[in-house]
């Protein structure tokens, strides 16, 4: 059976990074050009506290010095200042003519138009100088770079409102199953509702992809291939929960087929979500996820993030596994790779993982409380407390 490494190289290397576009919102996507800085910042030095520009030469204990200038943030001083003069000046003003420190308000004795200072100030004491934070024309944001809220700052600072960036593909999300109903529906006898669609809908969002949902097709061809192929019609990436197994109403593969999609895999070496199903139509990718909601969770946050990442230009599109101790003993006997959800916690000396406790790939109650998958190997295991394990801890 496929490994779930060699699954996703599969994935990984059939999605391909979408072609960059000019945005004004980039959060949260990547560059797509060198941004460099248009100035030097600060663009003068400046003074980073209230208080006092004055020559450092000219401090030492109790000696004064006459206030010739008030210099708010916004202004520019108009006055050199000479042996025995300050500036009064607020943090973020231009640092005048003449001095080389600043002395803050609460180390001065103020007598009048007079301070007295209480010891000697080094140079350049609290002046930021121009250019510290960046120069002109020097790159401050490669092409690559993930933009997070301090990026997006930062690209104020230097007067970018648009970059070239790469687009966050689309997601379109269609459930299947002739027992499931909408969660605004009262189910029938035979019934459940849709809790996979919303669910994936939602972390479709959390990656920041844009994510439509197509609504339920029943366990029937005909109408099956038409919501999948709006979903292809609608979207870069494709997300179909239920119908992917082998009984005789699992009708995706057949109708992937018939529309032309081309099958990678079809079977993996994972608990839950054996029978995940990965496709290619073209440029775009359609995953096939087993309907039990914990097995389509697994399946998203092993698969389709990682592609959706891909897609949009990250260098690192993970998973990103990380070795953590167990905070309790953990039996497992499972005949796959199996993931259970865990819950990362502060420990006296770094993180721990605390397995949780679930029934199986029904159990979306188990997820609640999750915040990391464990992955264990397959075979009949007995880890004690304190042994490292592979945890891939979940963000949204
Ligand atoms: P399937 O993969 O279609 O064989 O479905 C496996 C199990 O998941 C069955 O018990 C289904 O009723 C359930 N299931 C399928 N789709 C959904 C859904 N959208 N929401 C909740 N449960 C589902
Ligand atoms: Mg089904």
């Amino acid at each position: 059976m496929l490994e779930i490494a060699t699954a996703l190289e599969i994935v990984l290397s059939r999605a391909s990074v979408l072609t960059p576009e000019s945005t004004t919102h980039p959060l949260g996507r990547v560059l797509a050009e060198d941004i460099a800085s248009d100035l030097d910042s600060p663009p003068f030095a400046k003074s980073t506290m209230d208080g006092y520009a004055l020559r450092s030469a000219d401090s030492g204990n109790s000696i004064a010095f006459s206030v010739i200038e008030e210099v708010p943030a916004g202004r520019m001083p108009t006055r050199v200042v000479g042996p025995g003069q300050t500036t009064r000046i607020m943090t973020g003003a231009p640092i005048p003519e003449g001095a080389d420190a600043v002395v803050p308000h609460e180390l001065v004795d103020l007598d009048a138009q007079t301070i007295r200072l209480r010891g000697s100030i080094p140079v350049g004491q609290f002046i930021l100088t121009r250019g510290k934070e960046m120069q002109t024309g020097e790159v401050v944001l490669p092409r690559g770079t993930r933009l997070t809220p301090a990026s997006i700052g930062l690209l104020a600072a230097v007067g970018r409102t648009a970059v070239q960036a790469y687009p966050i593909p689309r997601i379109a999300v269609v459930s299947t199953g002739d027992e499931i109903v909408e969660a605004g529906q009262q189910p029938g006898a035979s019934q459940i509702r849709n809790s996979n669609g919303p669910m994936l809908q939602a972390l479709g969002t959390s990656t920041g992809a844009a994510t439509q949902y197509m609504g339920i097709a029943p366990d029937q061809p005909e109408q099956l291939a038409n919501l999948v192929r709006d979903a292809f019609d609608a979207a870069e990436i494709v997300v179909i929960s239920g119908g992917v197994s082998a009984g005789s109403f699992d009708f995706v593969p057949g109708v992937l087929k018939n529309l032309g999609v081309e099958t990678h895999f079809h079977k993996i070496n994972l608990k839950p979500g054996k029978p995940l199903l990965f496709g290619t139509l073209g440029t775009k990718l359609v995953f096939g996820l087993p309907g039990n909601p914990v097995s389509s969770f697994v399946g998203f946050e092993l698969f389709v993030r990682p592609a959706v990442c891909k897609m949009a230009g990250q260098a690192e599109p993970g998973p990103n596994f990380v070795t953590i101790p167990l905070a309790t003993d953990l039996k497992t006997d499972n005949n796959r790779v199996t993931f259970l959800p865990g819950r990362l916690e502060a420990a006296a000396n770094g993180y721990q993982v605390r397995p949780g406790k679930w029934f199986g790939s029904a159990d979306l109650r188990a997820m609640l409380t999750t915040n990391a998958l464990i992955r264990v190997p397959a075979g009949e295991l007995a880890l004690a407390a304190g042994t490292s394990v592979s945890v891939l801890p979940l963000k949204w």
